[in-house]
């Protein structure tokens, strides 16, 4: 079916996906298109990756902002939040806006009123839901990429709940959900009461199998020799194997170092068949990753690059991540070394594809377990590039013979498992049943159990798969919330004013409990006892202890025992003092970042990388946020320190630099110049001598110049100005000056 005959989609859509090569549709987005998505219809796609699962997505919104529709779309990272804003911003010549709703989950996007197309991740839509954002009611088509997380227990939840929420307030609503090739795409249907598309279609062929002893052994039962020297591991015959044929190759591992690890030594076999010029654009590349922050984790990465290879996984930071995704699609890194993060979302093809590692250390269990069938899958479908590979292959490896049976077995001929709803679990339950109270969509029990009934959970359970928990849960959940304040149970279910601002603030409503029962207790709290209380609550991820640290931070309780806002756990209760310490870690790590300690020397120090500082701020700060709304709602003295805390956390810095490192352009480092240059405080800055300034921040003319504009200088230019050789930080700090690093945290 060729894409201009598709009846209801705009025309020029068609022109510009020719501009793309893309003439004719896919089989299943051709049945897609039968099945009525360009017409309002709902459906469910259920397709292999890389099988143009977008596309579909596109036909249906941009039909529906051509009917004078708005479409909403929905992803499950952040990350990819800019990714597909970045994809859809072609429309926008054509007239159709679009936005991505990112910001504080207070905010209700009111700007977003006038855009065609809506991009957000769940939790975001779900806050957006809560704080009554009135352009959800005009919602004509919501796409919901990688549906099959509903399965996810932390985050599948959410986007269950979402989905249930947006149909019942629009009950016309289109609902496009794109999934992964899944066991039971047909209950997935029936829930959203949508068609199905479920193909196993690929526009490429993948040969997927084991790499065992000297050979590739498929699952069609056929072998290809591929040998493996003495002196080298698998993983690195075959991404010579496969460079020796012009392919790149993307190697699945199962945590950050090792990605870091392997990279480093595949480095080792790409950095020998490099062509002098693309040496040149390599190392070119490596010194924009330098330049994009000066950490460990940047200088490791730039190394790999220069060589050829490079690794991939959330503790990079963004920028990094498009840098080398770029160069690996033009073919000028030869291999990632990739944790699964980003895997189901980014499309970075590649020629081979190792998923070495099939087993990941999860908490739950206290050891490795094996990735789903449906995570391996997700990985080996980046195999094979259409159009310039002949065929994509996807490879295990595997040391025995049992091994290779096993692996054979288990993933190369294994059909995915089916999603499971996750919603009756307790921390996702008190979650939502607030928010669906405090939001209005029931005010009662049986209104409750109603509202369930448009759930996952309850499609699954009305037919027989699931054991029926569900009222019992709802019951406990109630109980809970009751009793910590949140809900008023007299003739009907209310929220009461903590409650709304509880759900309001996204909080899970155990984390607010905490923040309540530490805030109620402590007048003056210091910044690190707060730091701490937020670490301790089920919405921060602590940092992991590692060995050494159990005995470094049960030394710290006690020195800091005072600071704490609660009781300190005692060592027998072993569970909940590792937890306390974690959360100490954390906490300090917060310290020192509000210190202005350098981020590399926390990123050492902590064993984390700039990405991960980023994220515990970012979580810090909301969290800081919701504890000073919950002291002002609970009229507590503490909402001044609580403020403190966080403006340190905000901008990284001491009490004495809040109110400069807030003007914008200043950061951390020029904050702390300027003070020491004899410049407090905005009101200084915007009075300040030009001259001390520029000495201050190094005789950066462009840089003093925006600084003083921004915090309301009569003149900020600096033409004519010369600096203040006493003001240089040189004159004012001595020895602890490190260069012109403005990499502050905003990089990320
Ligand atoms: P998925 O979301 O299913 O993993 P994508 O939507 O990212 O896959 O599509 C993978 C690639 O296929 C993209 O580069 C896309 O441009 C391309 N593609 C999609 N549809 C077609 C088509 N009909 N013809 C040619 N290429 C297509």
């Amino acid at each position: 079916m060729d894409v201009a005959d598709v009846s209801g989609v705009p025309p020029w859509f068609s022109e510009h996906l020719h501009e793309d090569g893309i003439e004719s549709l896919y089989p299943p987005q051709a049945e897609a298109v039968e099945a009525g998505v360009a017409d309002g219809e709902s459906l469910v796609a259920s397709v292999p990756t890389a099988s143009g699962k977008t596309l579909i997505a596109q036909l249906a919104m941009l039909a529906a902002v051509d009917r004078g529709g708005k479409a909403l779309y929905i992803v499950p990272l952040r990350a990819l939040a800019s990714e597909k804003r970045e994809e859809f911003s072609a429309f926008e010549s054509y007239g159709v806006s679009v936005g991505v709703a990112t910001g504080n989950y207070e905010d209700t996007g009111e700007w977003l009123a006038g855009k065609d197309v809506i991009v957000a991740t769940s939790e975001k839509v779900d806050s957006l839901v809560r704080n009554g954002a009135p352009w959800v009611d005009d919602l004509d088509c919501v796409v919901s990429d990688e549906v099959h997380l509903v399965d996810d227990p932390n985050r599948g939840p959410t986007l269950e709940v979402t989905l249930a929420k947006l149909r019942r307030i629009n009950p016309n609503l289109q609902i496009v959900a794109l999934s992964a090739t899944v066991g039971n795409a047909d209950e997935l249907a029936a829930w959203l009461e949508a068609d199905l598309v479920d193909s196993s279609w690929r526009p490429i062929e993948l040969r997927k199998g084991v790499h065992y002893g000297q050979a590739l052994h498929f699952g069609d039962g056929s072998r290809d020799e591929l040998r493996v020297e003495s002196s080298e591991k698998p993983t690195e015959a075959i991404v010579r194997d496969t460079l020796a044929e012009g392919g790149s190759t993307l190697v699945f591992v199962n945590s950050r170092r090792n990605a870091e690890g392997a990279a480093k030594r595949l480095a080792n076999t790409t950095a020998e068949g490099l062509e002098a010029d693309e040496r040149d654009r390599l190392g070119a590349l490596a010194e924009e990753i330098r330049g994009v922050s000066d950490t460990e984790t940047s200088e490791d990465l730039a190394a790999c690059v220069e060589r050829g290879a490079a690794f991939h996984h959330a503790g990079c930071s963004g920028e990094h991540r498009s840098l080398i995704e770029d160069a690996f699609r033009d073919r000028l890194i030869k291999v990632v070394a990739a944790t699964p993060t980003l895997a189901a979302g980014v499309n970075t093809p590649s020629r081979r594809v190792v998923v070495r590692d099939w087993r990941r250390y999860s908490g739950d269990v206290g050891g490795m377990k094996p990735l789903s069938v449906l995570e391996v899958h997700q990985m080996m479908g980046r195999a094979g590039r259409p159009g310039r590979d002949p065929y994509g292959e996807a490879l295990l490896l595997a040391k025995s013979h049992d091994e290779l049976d096993e692996l054979l077995d288990r993933y190369v001929w294994a059909d995915p498992e089916p999603v499971e709803s996750k919603l009756a679990r307790e921390p996702s339950m008190r979650t939502h049943l607030l928010a669906t109270i405090a939001s209005g969509f029931a005010d009662s029990r049986a209104a409750l159990l109603e509202f369930l009934d448009r759930t996952l959970y309850a499609t699954q359970y009305r037919r027989g798969d699931g054991t029926d928990n569900l009222e019992a849960v709802v019951d406990s959940t109630l109980e809970y919330l009751d009793h910590n304040g949140f809900l008023d149970r007299g003739g009907t279910i209310e929220a009461t004013n903590l409650g709304h601002t509880v759900s309001r603030l996204y909080l899970d409503p155990m984390s607010a409990a905490e923040i309540v029962d530490g805030i109620e207790g402590a007048d003056d709290p210091t910044a690190l006892g707060l730091y701490h209380l937020v670490s301790r609550t089920p919405d921060m991820y602590e940092l992991y202890l590692r060995s050494g640290d159990t005995e470094e931070y049960t030394m710290a309780v006690y020195e800091r025992e005072s600071e704490f806002l609660g009781a300190v756990p005692s060592e027998f209760e072993e569970e909940r003092f590792e937890d306390w310490l974690a959360a100490l870690k954390t906490a300090r790590m917060l310290e020192e970042w509000a210190s202005e300690t350098d981020e590399d020397e926390i990123a050492e120090r902590y064993g984390v990388g700039p990405g991960d500082i980023r994220g515990k701020v970012d979580t810090a700060e909301w969290l800081l946020g919701a504890a000073e709304s919950l002291a002002e709602e609970l009229g507590l003295d503490s909402v001044g320190a609580i403020r403190e805390a966080r403006k340190r956390v905000e901008h990284g810095v001491g009490e004495e630099l809040i109110d400069l490192a807030g003007v914008r352009g200043v950061g951390r480092k020029r904050a702390r110049r300027l003070y020491d240059a004899g410049i407090e405080t905005r009101a200084e800055l915007r009075n300040a001598e030009k001259a001390v300034v520029l000495g201050a921040l190094d005789g950066r003319e462009k840089t003093a110049e925006n600084v003083l504009e921004a915090a309301g200088h009569r003149d900020p230019t600096m033409e004519g100005v010369t600096p203040d050789a006493s003001a240089t930080p040189e004159a004012t700090a001595g020895e602890t000056t490190d260069g012109e690093d403005q990499s502050s945290l905003g990089d990320f």
